[in-house]
């Protein structure tokens, strides 16, 4: 069947897409691609600076936006609740999922579905090209070694693991990046300011939403290098948070800001505050919780969050 044979596979990351989703989509197909399979990488929404510099670093072009799944073959990246999915994905063909977040997904078709607890997954696609022994271009490694960069706060999140360190070590090699660390924080430094940023674009810049047995619950993450950033607006984006709360239909909406350097994650919280207190033993004030040593969203916010409910 030459006409199903040549059928393009699409392949997406989520929405507000963040350097992981942008990267990994792009490793995968150009891994796809030498298989000899018609994989092209797209993206569900806006390109960051963080991701940005990096495509311009490692000379690669940005994946194109895809405006609907509907009626296409996908493979799913770095999520897979339907909330974070492309526009009509239940439309789609959906073959694969290679992922590193908790599992949330029902469908009715037979797929592959491959998640790993790494901090990235590209990670997951670095170990593919590995596996398979298909040499990834040092363009390629770079972007693949720039998501783990990313995604693991270049190795502070309590996400990282050996692998993800032992990869990004081998693929630094591959993509000639010498200073892991000083290049880490160099791709860290475009994002992870609240400059120049609306109070809407702080709150949906890195925004998830979750089902929580039947409650509607939004969680936003931004990154800075000082928490005074946040402080300094935070009348301004409480109110933001309590328009959208309302205006939306949330049961829960919080804002997380992590302050990358001291390692601390500060909570701005409207709706019902009830379910983040318990969550974490600890009383809201004035709408804001501060949280020593929590840097991950998925990891040390949505567990707890996701028991008290
Ligand atoms: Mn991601
Ligand atoms: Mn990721």
């Amino acid at each position: 069947m030459p006409k199903e044979r040549n059928q393009k596979i699409y392949i997406v990351g989520h929405k507000n897409p963040d350097t992981d989703s942008i990267c990994a989509p792009i490793a995968y197909a150009f891994l796809l691609k030498k298989k000899g399979k018609a994989a092209i990488p797209v993206r569900s929404g806006e390109i960051n600076p963080e991701t940005k510099f990096v495509l311009n670093y490692f000379k690669i072009p940005a994946p194109v936006f895809l405006k609907s799944a509907k009626g296409k073959k996908i493979i799913l990246l770095d999520h897979n609740e339907n909330t974070q999915s492309p526009k009509d994905i239940e439309k789609a063909q959906i073959l694969e999922v290679i992922d590193h977040h908790k599992i949330a997904f029902d469908w009715p078709e037979l797929i592959y579905f491959h998640t790993e607890p790494v901090g990235c997954t590209s990670t997951i696609i670095a170990k593919k090209y590995f596996q398979e022994k298909i040499g990834i271009p040092s363009n390629i490694a770079g972007i693949l070694l720039s998501a783990i960069l990313s995604d693991t706060v270049v190795f502070r999140s309590p996400t990282t693991t050996k692998e993800d360190i032992g990869v990004a070590k081998k693929l630094a090699k591959i993509g000639k990046i010498k200073n892991l660390e000083k290049f880490g924080i160099e791709i860290k430094k475009k994002k992870a300011t609240l400059k120049g940023l609306t109070t809407e674009n702080i709150i949906f810049s890195d925004f998830k939403i979750f089902d929580f047995f039947g409650k509607k619950v939004g969680i936003g993450h931004v990154e800075v290098f000082d928490l005074r950033e946040v402080n300094e607006r935070k009348e301004k984006l409480i109110e933001k948070l309590k328009e959208i709360c309302q205006k939306e239909n949330y049961n829960l909406l919080l804002l997380m800001a992590t302050d990358i350097i001291k390692e601390s994650s500060q909570i701005l919280a409207v709706g019902e505050i009830n379910y983040l207190e318990k969550a974490f033993s600890k009383k809201v004030v004035n709408n804001s919780l501060y949280l020593p040593g929590v840097m991950s969203r998925k990891k040390q916010v949505v567990p707890p969050l996701m028991k008290a409910f």
